[in-house]
């Protein structure tokens, strides 16, 4: 299956993109997470995005979209891939179209993760996340690690990331309403969308994602 996961930052993308990729066996890729191991490896790439993330905006397409078709070229995702955060804008949305045309593949759908406003902030503010791996994401209230600070999967750091901050989670938001919600309404257009609540636990919203992915299928 080819599927974009689309949904405001807090929607918990990364939490159910690791398990949903898992199920499907297809991999999941990243585009926040190819930005944070170029940061943390010290590539030019890396230094170019580090300014826009940590205030919580996009970093310019031309990098972004070279870097996603580069991940896509790769041989483990010939027959499938789960795209966590990218696209994240029309330009973005119509590069992906085009590319995908080159090869003569097509998206199977493009999950919209919901979630209220006043939930976003919250869970975000206190999420802390493992600098292993970011599917390992933990809540200083509601999903405390048994050592503070320390990953229960891996023994990892614990840290906030840096466009975590409240002030950074109001603008990413504001971002994602003014330039990736439009997306949505692009796909729509090609009726890939399927939107499902991303409230309730982790394993009940994957239940639920994977029932709509299902449907997608079927219709085409
Ligand atoms: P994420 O891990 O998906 O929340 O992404 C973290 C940050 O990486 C975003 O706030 C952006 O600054 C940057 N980023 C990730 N994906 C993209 C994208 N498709 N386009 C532009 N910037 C991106």
């Amino acid at each position: 299956m080819r599927i974009v996961l689309v949904g405001p930052p807090g929607a918990g993308k990364g939490t159910q993109a690791a398990y949903l990729a898992k199920n499907l066996s297809i991999p999941h890729i990243s585009t926040g997470d190819l930005f944070r191991a170029n940061i943390s490896q010290g590539t030019e790439l890396g230094k170019q995005a580090k300014a826009y993330m940590d205030a919580g905006n996009l970093v310019p397409d031309e990098v972004t979209i070279a870097m996603a078709e580069d991940r896509l070229d790769q041989q483990d995702a010939a027959d499938g891939f789960l795209l966590d955060g990218f696209p994240r804008n029309e330009q973005q949305a119509r590069a992906l179209d085009a590319y995908l045309d080159r090869k003569g593949i097509r998206l199977d759908g493009v999950l919209d993760l919901e979630v209220p406003e006043a939930e976003v902030v919250k869970r975000i503010a206190g999420r802390r996340t493992c600098r292993n791996d970011s599917a390992h994401v933990f809540h200083i209230e509601y999903k405390r690690p048994k050592r503070d600070n320390v990953c229960d999967e891996d023994g990892g750091e614990l840290y906030q990331r840096p466009d975590d901050t409240e002030d950074t989670v109001r603008n990413r938001l504001e971002v994602y309403h003014r330039e990736t919600e439009p997306i949505i309404d692009y796909y729509k257009q090609q009726n890939l969308v399927v939107t499902i609540s991303a409230l309730g636990p982790v394993p009940e919203v994957t239940k639920r994602a994977m029932e709509a992915l299902r449907h997608t299928q079927h219709q085409h």
